[in-house]
This record gives structure tokens, C-alpha cells and sequence, in this order.
């Protein structure tokens, strides 16, 4: 990613909730400091899962080791939110919640960025970018991909 990133607001400032990393997400968080979308493979079955977790959802195998995805994925569903359920999202209206799926096969839950919601549409080939949000919090969210 070679767009300029915005100054990041200090965390009083940000005004929202922040996600709490935990011993088994933190490797998430770090990749996404550093501008990498890093979810988990299984080392028996070699399925990729996301969120993350410690056992492997589909062989129930402990093996889990992390991976950099590609950043890139496709629109599963998408809705258009237009009435804040936190004040902290008020200036955002209207913006986009959706569900990406990766090529690498997981789905996660986000935001498109850097599209009018109308704009939006499902299957849309969408990337990673990676918002610094604090001095310690990247959010990874999602614009329309460059790539034709
Ligand atoms: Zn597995």
C-alpha cells in the first residue's frame, strides 16, 4: 500500500469503540500495524480461518499458524448503515458494513472504504487498506480494488 496514511488521532480523540487484542488475536492487530492483512492457516487440513482462534474450526487441530493473506477479496453482503447506533460513527453517515470474502476463503466483517454506498454492489473485487485509527489501533478495512 503506497497511499499516504492520515495522521492517526490520539485515542481520546478517536471517539469510538477499539477493538481489545488478545494473546490469540494480537498477531492480527501486529499485521495490520504493518500494513499486512495476516489471518490463520491449519497446518493438517490447510484451510485458512478467520477471526482468530486456537483450534481450527473444521479438524479441530491446534496447529494454527499465521499467514499474510493477499489483501485482496470479493463484496459477500454488504447494507448501507444511515442512523448511528454510536455517536462516534454520527460524521461517517452514510458508510458502508460488509462482509468480504477473501480469496484465500474466510469472510470478515468491515468496512468499504473510498466508495459511495450506491457504488457498492455485491461480488465487488475490493482490497485491503489499512487505517491507522490511534498511535497503537490499525483498523483493516476495504476499497473498490485497482485492479481490472
Ligand atoms: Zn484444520
Amino acid at each position: 500500500m503506497t497511499a499516504p496514511r492520515e495522521a492517526p488521532a490520539a485515542r481520546e480523540e478517536y471517539g469510538k469503540p477499539l477493538p481489545q487484542p488478545t494473546d490469540v488475536s494480537q498477531p492480527f492487530w501486529e499485521g495490520a500495524r504493518a500494513g499486512e492483512l495476516r489471518i490463520q492457516r491449519c497446518r493438517d487440513c490447510r484451510q485458512h480461518v478467520f477471526y482468530p482462534r486456537s483450534m481450527c474450526p473444521l479438524c479441530l487441530s491446534e496447529r494454527l499458524e499465521w499467514v499474510t493473506a493477499s489483501g485482496r477479496g470479493k463484496v459477500y453482503s454488504y447494507t448501507v448503515i444511515r442512523r448511528a447506533m454510536h455517536p462516534g460513527f454520527q460524521a461517517d453517515l452514510p458508510y458502508v458494513l460488509a462482509i468480504v470474502e477473501l480469496e484465500e476463503g474466510p469472510r470478515l466483517t468491515t468496512n468499504i472504504m473510498a466508495a459511495e454506498p450506491e457504488d457498492v454492489s455485491i461480488d465487488m473485487a475490493v482490497e485491503a487498506v489499512f487505517e491507522d485509527v490511534t498511535p497503537e489501533v490499525t483498523l483493516v478495512k476495504f476499497r473498490p480494488s485497482e485492479a481490472k
